[in-house]
């Protein structure tokens, strides 16, 4: 972090510069555009960075041109050579490239279609383009200093939310309705954006693990599935409370403390070293025993970053071979028991991963909130 509390930049881009040898590459093409605001802070919906051994290269359009210089003179943003697209985005790029002289060029496997590459080999023909897979991403797993910090003070705002919930949820208010509210509520909390659509799902539509907000009023004796998140500093977070309206009946009651035992027992699972699949089993382990095993149907957590979704996957079948959990991640823990009938029960906390265990990032009761 420097004395701006802003990321190092730079530190970022010499990671992926000094790694280019290694890889046999004297040039990288960054597409992804969280990739690209990861490396360098510009967050347009047009770019691509060009990553040499000593130099930088942020191609995007007229549109971003002020931003960018502004951004960069304020140290918002790396500091970079900019180049403005002037006809197209693959011209411009292929002018980059050949007057580099570069020879072996990576591109983002996943995130370049055939066509684009097809356009970048036009003009191009004593070029290699080098397939690479997860780059960024995986230099983007493992959360510093200063990303650790907004997830700290993440943690505590979205905790603050939820401690809103009971103002928010109650019998005739419909789904919608409470979506917006909980939505103001992250505003009021700091938040830029919502990280997702919020989730609202009472009563039947609680057994749906992704329903959507509906116009159906909460009624007494529901389940509340309340799952939202936030955006800080461009960093996602992502927590999921229980509510019951009225009286609920004993078997959802039972749901709501198997669901907890099984939070309790992946969180106790998390640890440098361990297989993400491992903590996946904790919970798994804990709905077995309850007979719930049919009822989890999703895995039990996923990593956070710029995206609300990425690596790790803390589930049964991750990658090959198996993501291994290291300090500094940041992913969520969020089992779940859905059950036709009686409801759905999910309880999702967002966890860093310290040298010894993890830090439950997300604090404040995990009961069943009754309103
Ligand atoms: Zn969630
Ligand atoms: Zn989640």
């Amino acid at each position: 972090m420097d004395s701006q509390g802003r990321p190092d930049w730079a530190a970022r881009l010499r990671v992926r510069q000094s790694a280019l040898p290694a890889a046999n590459l004297d040039g990288l093409v960054v597409s992804a555009l969280p990739n690209i605001r990861y490396l360098t802070g510009f967050d347009g919906s047009a770019g691509a960075l060009v990553v040499t051994k000593d130099e930088a290269i942020l191609i995007s359009d007229g549109r971003y041109a002020l931003a960018i210089q502004e951004g960069m003179r304020a140290g918002a943003l790396a500091r970079v050579r900019f180049e403005q697209v002037s006809a197209r985005y693959d011209l411009t790029l292929v002018e980059v490239v050949k007057s580099r002289g570069l020879k072996r060029v990576g591109f983002e496997a996943a995130h370049v279609t055939v066509a684009a590459l097809r356009a970048w080999r036009h003009g191009l023909d004593e070029l290699v383009w080098v397939e690479t897979d997860d780059l960024v991403e995986r230099q983007r797993l493992i959360k510093d200093a200063w990303e650790q910090e907004v997830y700290r003070r993440g943690g505590l705002a979205i905790a603050s939310v939820a401690a809103r919930l009971g103002e928010w949820v109650r019998p005739g208010r419909s789904e919608k309705e409470i979506a917006r509210l909980i939505e103001r509520g992250l505003e009021e909390a700091g938040f830029s954006k919502p990280a997702f659509a919020t989730i609202v799902a009472s009563g039947p539509n609680s057994a749906y693990p992704h329903a959507r907000p509906t116009t159906r009023l909460v009624e007494s004796g529901d389940l509340v599935v309340l799952d939202f998140g936030g955006v800080l500093d461009g960093y996602c977070l992502d927590l999921t409370r229980m509510c019951g309206a009225g009286r609920v009946s004993p078997a959802a009651r039972a749901l709501v403390a198997a669901v907890q035992e099984a939070h309790h027992a992946a969180v106790e699972a998390v640890r440098p070293g361990v297989e993400a699949r491992a903590i996946d089993q904790a919970a798994r382990n804990v709905f077995d025993a309850h007979g719930l095993g049919q009822a989890f149907q999703h895995g039990t957590g996923h990593g956070l970053g710029l995206e609300v979704h990425e690596a790790p996957r803390i589930a049964r079948v991750s990658a090959d071979p198996p993501e291994v959990v290291e300090a500094g991640m940041v992913f969520t823990i969020e089992p779940g028991a859905y059950v036709p009938g009686v409801g759905g029960v999910r309880l999702e906390d967002d966890v860093l991963v310290t040298s010894t265990g993890c830090e439950v990032l997300t604090g404040g009761p995990r009961e069943l909130l009754v309103v």
